[in-house]
């Protein structure tokens, strides 16, 4: 069918960073999609980009990531939409302000100097139709968001400029390993290549238990809705200590509400549905922060599908057993602001054997359990269960 020097399955946007980055340092590389570009997470992402809050382990990788999210341009073409108006997490009582500030001192302490503290008359400038009884908060004011569909389309085109190959409605249901090549195919078609990276979403635990890699996920079906357009509102991405809730302003005047509430996941029939519960809950939350709100409508929900980890941490490495396989999800809510640094990790981590940046609490071994390696196609291999809550840090 076909042979490359680099098969990558999945096209959200961790598949697509990694064939850009693969290509661009002359690889021949072929993309394997499911379904169409996008379809999952990575169209669905709230596209926060934060450092703010992140996990120690992913934070030195983040803060790589924020640099080339400041040059993204430079990157892919186009600025993805990216707007750096901070991320601002606000207390509503004096004990999390505490929290907050033991974070931030910590950081500062360590040399990681991203955060900083916001005072009550800092926040009425930040956020002016935040609630009165909102004490403080901590910032990132070089955080952002961006544009989920922009950075998917420019993705995609430096893609194909580079020269990769990408082949949608192909779901790869086989990898099997055939000396010295990988070989990914779906009935009596086939790819072949010594090098493959795993970038398949919710269902990458399934395609490493095909290679014979035991991690074990679970699926997450984070929700988001978005309201009517409004005139200018607020400016920085505002979460709380005590509640989930993100919520943003797009380009479009439109208000973003998300942070982590659950509907329901059906990985056999790749389908996330809302809960229309905990979008109540979402709303009523984005209500306390900002009454003002009230009358506004929500136009629209969705959910989006996703692998999740155990300490919520995602997983980059090369495979723990097998040779020339690269493993890249679990990325638990917040994925979106990695895709840059990534994707050149990857790509070194194959094609040189180590990388400048640091994923040294992100790899796969730690989570990976000892199984023998499975002859099943992808039909056979367990589906994870579905978690409905989130266990460490910010979610979007
Ligand atoms: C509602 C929501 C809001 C979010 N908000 C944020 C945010 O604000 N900030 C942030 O940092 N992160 C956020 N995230 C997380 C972020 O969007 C994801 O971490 C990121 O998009 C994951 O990208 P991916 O390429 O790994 O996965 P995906 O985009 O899911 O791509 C995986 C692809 O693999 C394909 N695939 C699966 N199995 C196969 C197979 N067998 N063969 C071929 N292809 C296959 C799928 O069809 C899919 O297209 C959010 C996620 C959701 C759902």
């Amino acid at each position: 069918m076909g042979s490359a020097d680099a098969l990558v399955i999945g096209g959200g946007l961790h598949g697509l960073s990694a064939a850009l980055q693969l290509a661009r340092r002359g690889a021949r590389v072929i993309l394997l999609e499911r379904s169409h570009i996008g379809r999952h997470a990575s169209g669905a992402s709230a596209a926060g980009v934060r450092t703010l809050g992140r996990a120690r382990a992913e934070l030195p990788l983040s803060l790589a990531a924020m640099e080339m999210w400041h040059a993204i341009g430079d990157l892919v073409g186009d600025d993805c939409g990216f707007h750096a108006y901070g991320q601002l997490q606000v207390a509503e009582t004096e004990a999390e302000l505490s929290v907050l500030r033991a974070r931030v001192s910590g950081l500062w302490q360590d040399g990681f100097t991203h955060e900083e503290m916001v005072d009550a008359a800092e926040l009425k400038v930040l956020a002016p139709a935040l609630a009165t009884h909102c004490v403080g908060g901590a910032i990132a004011r070089a955080d952002g968001a961006a544009d989920p569909h922009r950075t998917l389309a420019a993705f995609m085109r430096a893609v194909l400029a580079a020269g990769a190959i990408v082949h949608e409605s192909f779901g790869v249901s086989y990898l099997q390993r055939r000396g010295v090549l990988w070989r990914a195919g779906n009935g009596n078609k086939w790819f072949e290549a010594p090098l493959v990276v795993n970038a398949a979403g919710a269902w990458a635990g399934q395609i490493a238990a095909l290679a014979g890699d035991d991690i074990p996920v679970e699926t997450k079906a984070s929700m988001m809705m978005v309201t009517e357009r409004v005139a200018p509102f607020v400016r920085p991405t505002v979460s709380t200590v005590g509640r989930k809730l993100s919520l943003k302003q797009s380009d479009q005047g439109t208000l973003l509400i998300g942070g982590g509430q659950q509907g329901r996941a059906d990985l056999q029939n790749e389908i996330a549905e809302v809960d229309v519960r905990g979008l109540a809950k979402s709303a009523a939350a984005a209500l306390a922060l900002f009454p003002s709100i009230g009358r506004l409508r929500i136009v629209r929900s969705w959910a989006g599908l996703e692998a999740k980890t155990s300490d919520d941490i995602a997983i980059a490495g090369l495979s723990p057993s097998a040779p020339g396989l690269m493993h890249l999800f679990g990325f638990s809510g917040h994925g979106f602001q990695l895709v840059p640094a990534l994707g050149v990790a990857a790509a070194e981590l194959l094609l040189d054997g180590y990388t400048r940046l640091d994923l040294s609490g992100l790899s796969p071994q730690r989570l990976t359990r000892p199984a023998p390696a499975t002859t099943h196609g992808i039909q056979g291999v367990p589906i994870s269960s579905q978690s409905e809550t989130p266990t460490f840090g910010l979610d979007e």
